[in-house]
């Protein structure tokens, strides 16, 4: 029988080591240019590498990262203005922005995560596929009181990094009135907009969830239209936004 073992693993890197080829990659990803899939291939090759050192994902064989991290960062794609200034928040291995920016290369991009291992490891795989991106190792509540980034952006991206009304506090304040915060969820988004009513009031912005079906499930973006200014309180202090969610 196998142990259950008691604490998270030092790494995630327990599963053995497949190759992924371009055939793996285009079946969830069929659209790709040539260029495009070899720049998917090396992230992926990176990725496992440094799984092995920094904790980046739990997701490892080809077929899930070519599905679940690939093709599901690129659903936003459409949403996107051309040329648009855009910021992932919570970055983590690159998701939603890295994909993004391999298929949109018009989009500016800026990456932010508070864990400074994976700040490094984007550092490095931007720099080897030759993806053009502003890396910024801070937390979210700290950056967006920059005024260098604050309603700087177009778009704000983000995935699994907290509910959405916490969110919202943490991803609204980076964009500019007009521009939305794109928050990508799989399927339940409803639930979680319906227990966002008041982040969104106070946060000035107005929610649509969009439904994209794809063959490993069901997944949803909802988008937050930033209709005015933000209150200069937001987002409050680091710890405050989760201890008090809107
Ligand atoms: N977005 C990636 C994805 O979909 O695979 C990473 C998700 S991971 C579960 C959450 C990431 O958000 C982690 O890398 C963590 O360091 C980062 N994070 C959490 N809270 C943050 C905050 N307040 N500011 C900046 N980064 C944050």
């Amino acid at each position: 029988m196998r142990m259950i073992p008691d604490k998270e693993p030092k790494t995630y890197d327990e599963t053995p080591r497949v190759p992924m080829t371009e055939e793996t990659l285009r079946a969830a990803m069929p659209d790709v240019t040539q260029d495009q899939a070899d720049k998917f291939v090396k992230y992926y090759n990176l990725l496992l590498k440094w799984n092995a050192k920094v904790n980046l994902t739990r997701i490892t064989l080809p077929e899930e990262v070519a599905q679940k991290h690939f093709a599901d960062s690129v659903l936003g794609a459409s949403l996107i203005p051309e040329g648009a200034r855009v910021v992932d928040v919570g970055t983590g291995a690159g998701f939603p922005g890295v994909p993004l920016k391999i298929v949109r290369p018009d989009i500016e991009l800026v990456l932010v995560d508070s864990l400074g291992k994976r700040i490094n490891f984007l550092r490095e795989l931007c720099g080897a596929i030759g993806v053009d991106a502003e890396t910024i190792h801070a937390r979210a509540e700290d950056a967006a009181r920059d005024p260098k980034l604050r309603e700087g952006f177009d778009i704000a991206l983000s995935r699994a990094v907290a509910p959405m009304n916490i969110l919202t506090e943490l991803t609204l304040p980076f964009v500019k009135v007009g521009g939305a915060s794109l928050m990508y969820k799989g399927s339940g988004a409803a639930e979680e907009i319906a227990a966002s009513e008041n982040a969104f009031r106070e946060l000035n912005c107005a929610a649509e969830p969009i439904a994209f079906d794809v063959p490993w499930g069901a997944r949803s973006i909802v988008a937050a239209r930033k209709l005015a200014p933000t209150k200069k309180k937001y987002p409050r202090k680091a710890g405050f936004v989760e201890k008090a969610p809107l």
